[in-house]
C-alpha cells in the first residue's frame, strides 16, 4: 500500500515537473511559428528531443523491463491522435521526400480514412488497421518524428500486445509503463495549454486523415494559426485536446 502510494505520488510530481516547465518554452515557441518565424517541424523536434531525454530516463520495474524493439508493429495498428502541429510537421518532413514515396503514401493514407470513414471512434479502435507510416519490415517509416502517442507507448508485456493486437474486440488493455504515459501526457498537455495561450487550435484528430489534409489543404496551417478547426475534414476530432478536467482547473 505505501509502494503503491509513493509510486502515485512520483507520477504526479513527474507529470507536474515536466507541465509547469514546458507550458512557457512551448507557449513561445508557438507564438514564433504563429509569427512565420518558425515552422511546425521546428517546433515539434525540439520538443520531441526533449522527450526523448525524459522518456529514456524513466525507470522500469525489474520484472518488467520495456518490452518494445525495432520491428515490433503491434501497437502500429491503433487509432493514433495527434495535435495540429504534429500532422503538419509530418507533412512538411514528407515534401523532402521522393515523389515516388509521397505518392505511394497519399494512396495508403486515402485507403486508411475511407477503410475506417463512418466508424464511430471507439469502432475505428478495433479496426486493426496499419498505419500509413508502418514498413513491411514493421519499422516506422517517421521515426525521428512520430507523434507523441507513439512516444508515449512503452510497453512492459509483449504478451498482451499481441492478444491485443490478435483479439481487438477483446477490450485486451496493453500493459504500458505509468511513469512514461505520466511523462508523455505532461508533453501533450502542455502543447495543449501552449496553443490556448497563443488562439490556436488545440484539437486532436486521428492521424491518417489529419496528415492526409494536411498534404492537401494549403488553408489548414492558417486555419490553425487562427484558431479555426484545421483539419475540417478529419471525421474523428477530439476538441478538448486530450487535456483532463484536473490539469484544466490547475492552469484555470
Ligand atoms: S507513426 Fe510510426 S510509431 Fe506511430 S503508429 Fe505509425 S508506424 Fe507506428
Amino acid at each position: 500500500m505505501e509502494d503503491e502510494s509513493n509510486l502515485d505520488a512520483g507520477v504526479r510530481h513527474l507529470h507536474m515537473s515536466i507541465l509547469n516547465g514546458m507550458v512557457k518554452h512551448q507557449t513561445s515557441a508557438f507564438a514564433a511559428v504563429k509569427a512565420g518565424k518558425a515552422t511546425p517541424l521546428n517546433q515539434v523536434i525540439r520538443v520531441y528531443l526533449t522527450s526523448d531525454q525524459v522518456l529514456s530516463s524513466v525507470p522500469y520495474p525489474p520484472e518488467q523491463p520495456l518490452a518494445c524493439e525495432a520491428g515490433c508493429g503491434f501497437c502500429c495498428h491503433l487509432t493514433v491522435l495527434v495535435h495540429p502541429n504534429e500532422a503538419l510537421a509530418i507533412a512538411e518532413h514528407v515534401a523532402g521526400w521522393p515523389a515516388e514515396m509521397q505518392a505511394g503514401l497519399r494512396e495508403r493514407l486515402e485507403s486508411n480514412v475511407q477503410a475506417t470513414k463512418g466508424l464511430p471512434l471507439a469502432t475505428r479502435e478495433v479496426t486493426n488497421v496499419p498505419c500509413a507510416f508502418l514498413r513491411e519490415d514493421q519499422s516506422c517509416g517517421i521515426y525521428p518524428i512520430r507523434p507523441m502517442a507513439c512516444r508515449r507507448h512503452h510497453s512492459l508485456n509483449l504478451d498482451s500486445c499481441i492478444k491485443a493486437y490478435e483479439s481487438p474486440t477483446a477490450g485486451i488493455q496493453n500493459e504500458m509503463s505509468i511513469l512514461a504515459i505520466a511523462a508523455s501526457d505532461a508533453f501533450m498537455a502542455s502543447t495543449v495549454l501552449a496553443l490556448e495561450a497563443n488562439g490556436m487550435d488545440h484539437s486532436r484528430f486521428e492521424m491518417n486523415a489529419a496528415v492526409l489534409e494536411a498534404l492537401t489543404n494549403p488553408a489548414a496551417i492558417k486555419r490553425w494559426k487562427s484558431g479555426k478547426l484545421t483539419f475540417p475534414s478529419a471525421e474523428h476530432v477530439d476538441r478538448t485536446g486530450g487535456l483532463t478536467p484536473e490539469v484544466r482547473a490547475q492552469y484555470g
